[in-house]
């Protein structure tokens, strides 16, 4: 942290800076310029608060130089981070598919998604059993029964999965059947909810809220990764603008800022981004091309009667060039379709 004083900032104001700062245990050195002073900080300046260190007289600004996350960041840890989701890799030499429904409907539903995933090149299952709805009328998810369906799923295709926890109070039980936990773009700052999943022991995919800056989602992983647990994968999903054409607006640029600011995997959810099956495919070949380390994508065998978010799903007809995007893009960029 750098405390920048006013021109006319006295030496007394400047010796207050330094008492504060000090009685918080944090060194103080002062630069004395020609047009003005500047107060560089130096230790754990957690304890300090830098707007009312802004409202003391004589500071013009403060501002932190190091970034207020510490264990996801990659300043302290330089090699970016690999994740094992039930020996699944998501990391830098890889591109990681996963598929599988928006919700979990029936058993039969569910088994023909994983085989339309699975015939697309997906290694890992999506599918939700809680669903965070903006409607309270609308499907909210099986709940643990859809959660018993994902892990039979998965005991017939080999397939780990990823599944939403929208509650704090339900994350053992679904950390009991997931290989992943997802904590949605609407529950990102629940912090409550944070703190849970980073001591479920499981890895854990945080999207990026729909307003979240880039360093609001980091800090939110930092609350996971205070927890004790590292094994994170942030997912980009479109942010809120003003364009009514696509859901969402996917920020593409997300994932190489994030992947500078952090170790951590960055993944891309196309589906959700667009909220239009004819963009999804366009903008998986955007998500890998920019560097992604992978794409959530939404499938459905009759998306014409799927509980939710049936517009954005692929179909049978899409997985041909799904699989082909997933031959062709990941070597461009000297990396390999994950498998198994
Ligand atoms: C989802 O992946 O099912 C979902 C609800 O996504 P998001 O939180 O990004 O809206
Ligand atoms: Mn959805």
């Amino acid at each position: 942290m750098v405390i920048v004083m006013r021109s006319e900032a006295t030496g007394a104001d400047v010796e207050a800076i330094v008492s504060v700062v000090r009685t918080a245990g944090v060194e103080a050195f002062v630069s004395r310029g020609v047009q003005r002073t500047i107060v560089g900080l130096v230790g754990d300046v957690t304890q300090l608060d830098a707007t009312s260190l802004r409202g003391m007289a004589g500071v013009r600004d403060v501002m932190r130089v190091s970034t207020p996350y510490k264990l996801v960041s990659r300043e302290n840890h330089p090699e970016r981070s690999t994740v094992h989701v039930g020996g699944v890799p998501i990391g830098p030499d890889t591109v990681t598919l996963i598929a599988g429904p928006c919700a979990v409907e029936t058993h039969e539903q569910t088994l023909a998604a994983a085989r339309m995933a699975q015939s697309a090149g997906a290694v890992l299952l999506r599918g939700g059993a809680y669903k965070p709805r903006t409607s309270p009328y609308a499907f909210q998810g099986l709940g643990e029964k859809g959660l018993r369906i994902l892990a039979d799923v998965r005991e017939e295709t080999g397939m780990p999965i990823v599944t939403e926890v929208v509650d704090a109070r339900d994350v053992a039980t679904v950390a009991a059947y997931a290989d992943m936990l997802q904590v949605g773009t609407r529950n990102m700052q629940n912090f409550a909810l944070l703190q849970e999943v980073g001591a479920a022991g499981r890895p854990v995919m945080l999207k990026r809220g729909m307003t979240a800056t880039i360093e609001e989602w980091l800090m939110a992983a930092e609350y996971i990764a205070q927890r004790g647990n590292l094994d994170i994968v942030l997912c980009e999903r479109g942010v809120r603008t003003y364009e009514t054409a696509t859901r969402n607006t996917l920020d593409v640029s997300a994932v190489p800022v994030a992947q500078r600011l952090s170790h951590l995997p960055v993944i891309i959810d196309p589906s959700h981004s667009g909220g239009r099956r004819d963009l999804v495919l366009p903008l998986t070949r955007a998500a890998i091309a920019v560097g992604a380390d992978g794409v959530i994508i939404d499938v459905h065998p009759r998306p014409e009667q799927a509980l939710c978010d049936g517009p954005q799903a692929l179909v049978d007809a899409d997985l041909g060039e799904l699989a082909q995007i997933m031959t062709d893009f990941p070597a461009l960029l000297g990396k390999a379709p994950a498998t198994v």
